[in-house]
């Protein structure tokens, strides 16, 4: 999952002594260009030694380029743990809520310009009667089963997802290009995921569900409007029994998807 750019930043050792040799040269070049030119009696002139053109700047340039470099490294990835500690949950490592629909959004608002149109899909994931373990086993345990259950969601991605943790106990799961079936399977298989997944607070093994709604798009679209259809398609899959997948593909009507019933 690629969150954070700093492509445009030189932070790699090897980056360091190449733009350090680039620097230095550009100095010995600007200083037999400047030497070149006698600025007193604004005359072409050569220098009396050339080779000072390339020991001086040849001395003084790399250690100060070396120096000013190697802090931009230290601030690039200062800067980098930064924007990963504010864009992740500190819980489950998913992205936070903001982080989520900025990278979303961005992503639609760049496929809406291409030629080529890509489609994918949006999960909205809400687990199910969740207040109840936090209410019988505490909020310990609470927090525990959401980390179990972030992680089944992340199991069941690409790598090139996206998953964020939009409130309490809800979760979204960004899959671009996916196309409609593919989106509904991922949908399932995070279903599947949790509800076999084996949790057993304080020694008592209970069984854990998550519901999901989902809608798939076409750009142009924005992640008010996906989301707005996935979270209706949630509430009607809580509506109509929970532990299960309800999917609206654009231009169609709601797909339900069949579900094993484990409770
Ligand atoms: P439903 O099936 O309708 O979704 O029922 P629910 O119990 O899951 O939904 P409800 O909205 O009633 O309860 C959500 C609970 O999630 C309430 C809140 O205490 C709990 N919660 C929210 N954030 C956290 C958290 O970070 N840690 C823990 N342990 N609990 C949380
Ligand atoms: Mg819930
Ligand atoms: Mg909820």
């Amino acid at each position: 999952m690629t969150v954070l750019n700093t492509k445009r930043t030189v932070h790699t050792w090897p980056q360091i002594i190449l733009f350090t040799v680039l620097g230095t040269l550009l100095c010995i070049a600007l200083a037999f260009i400047i030497d070149c030119f006698s600025f007193e009696h604004w005359r072409f002139q050569w220098g009396s030694d050339p080779q000072n053109n390339i020991i001086i700047p040849g001395l003084i340039a790399p250690p100060i380029f070396f120096f000013l470099l190697s802090r931009m490294r230290e601030l690039a990835i200062a800067h980098r743990q930064l924007q990963l500690l504010a864009s992740t949950d500190s819980l489950t490592d998913c992205l936070t809520r903001r982080a989520f629909t900025t990278l979303v959004d961005a992503y639609l608002e760049q496929v809406s310009l291409e030629e080529k149109q890509r489609g994918g899909a949006l999960l909205v994931i809400d687990v199910d009667y969740f207040k109840v373990i936090n209410d019988e086993f505490g909020h310990d345990e609470g927090d525990q089963a959401l980390r179990m259950i972030a992680n089944s969601i992340k199991s069941s991605l690409r790598e090139i997802d996206l998953v964020g943790r939009i409130g309490g106990e809800e979760f979204s799961v960004f899959l671009p290009g996916a196309a409609p079936e593919a989106a509904q399977s991922v949908a399932e298989r995070i279903r599947q995921s949790v509800a076999q997944s084996l949790f057993a607070p304080l020694g008592k093994p209970i069984r854990m569900s998550v519901s999901v709604g989902g809608a798939t798009f076409e750009p142009p679209s924005r992640f008010t409007q996906l989301y707005r259809e996935a979270d209706q398609q949630l509430y009607r899959a809580k509506r109509t029994g929970r532990n299960r997948v309800l999917f609206k593909a654009s231009g169609t009507g709601t797909i339900a998807l069949p579900t094993t019933a484990l409770h």
